[in-house]
């Protein structure tokens, strides 16, 4: 049997701009994709209006860009896949692995919001659809970085939503559905998101998919316990410098600083970064921490060439 071509992918939701902390996931993601000779992929996940901020995702795609990140393919927009999403959802209703449920929050306090069986009073005219999570639903995974994952999901996480009451289609289905629409071997991204993984391998299981490599990098902060919202790594990226973000962001993954000496046009240093990155240095700490991370546009060579060293 050949294995499939190494594919990777980044996939933002458009509720602001790029922050360093999403770009270091876009790096890390493009650089053990490409250091393998293989794909990436992106993918606007703007299924959920509420959240969606006009112009992020433009914003978000024009960002890529400027770092010379390069995808494979068409960008994908979650908000043109509800025929895939339902037709998920009617496999997983015809096996009974999913069902429509009329509990509101308030029902499922006494749980603390987790549901095992229904306990709603009364039918809603807007029912949410459920993944059923048998008791005893243990999921382990590898972890690239972390090692040996596992997450009662029964227990921790109970029957999770797929459609939601106001009728969009919940993150975890989507990202399963389109993760293997698109190909995609190896998921790169944010340790915030660690938690879901347990959830989408499920899923993927339910749903016949095969089920990539997870690695989850760290959370990238200004200083020990702040709020990322609060902080100068949630502010945006330069893109109008990308090259000492780049390289500020190649040693915050752990890779060697040397690899991109003198280097300081933007497709040489890419290449050699393609080159010389090493899976096997990158941060595996819950956290980064940035200190002295640099607001937009106040980069300067001094600060870049003393980055904190990855705890
Ligand atoms: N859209 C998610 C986010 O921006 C990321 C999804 C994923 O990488 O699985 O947080």
């Amino acid at each position: 049997m050949t294995s499939p071509i190494p594919c990777g992918r980044f996939a933002p939701s458009p509720t602001g701009l790029l922050h360093p902390g999403s770009l270091l996931a876009a790096f890390g993601s493009w650089l053990l994709a490409r250091h393998h000779n293989g794909l990436w992929r992106l993918r606007i996940e703007d299924i959920d209006p509420p959240r969606t901020v006009a112009g992020a995702a433009q914003a978000q795609l024009q960002a890529l860009a400027a770092f010379g990140l390069d995808h494979d393919g068409p960008v994908m927009w979650q908000s043109e896949r509800a025929n895939a999403y339902q037709a998920a959802l009617d496999v997983l209703l015809a096996s009974d692995s999913a069902f429509i449920c009329h509990c509101s929050r308030s029902e499922l306090a006494a749980s603390g919001g987790i549901h095992h069986h229904c306990v709603a009073r009364q039918p809603r005219p807007d029912p949410a659809v459920r993944f059923r999570v048998p008791a005893g639903s243990v999921v382990q995974f590898e972890d690239g970085l972390r090692g040996p994952q596992s997450q009662d999901v029964h227990a921790e996480v109970g029957d999770f939503v797929l459609r939601r009451a106001d009728g969009c289609w919940a993150y975890q289905l989507a990202v399963v559905v389109d993760d293997a629409a698109q190909g995609v071997t190896d998921v790169v991204r944010g340790a915030d998101l660690l938690d879901s993984t347990a959830r989408q391998i499920l899923l993927q299981q339910a749903l016949g998919l095969a089920v990539p490599r997870y690695c989850h990098l760290p959370l990238l902060l200004d200083a020990p316990g702040h709020k990322l919202s609060k902080s100068l790594a949630a502010l945006p990226v330069d893109s109008a410098r990308p090259v000492p973000v780049l390289r500020y962001l190649w040693q915050l993954l752990g890779q060697a600083p040397a690899a991109l000496d003198g280097i300081n046009a933007l497709p040489a240093l890419l290449a050699a970064a393609q080159r010389a990155f090493d899976p096997a240095r990158l941060p595996r700490a819950d956290i980064l921490i940035g200190a002295g991370l640099p607001p937009p546009g106040a980069l300067s060579a001094p600060m870049l060439q003393n980055p904190p060293s990855p705890t």
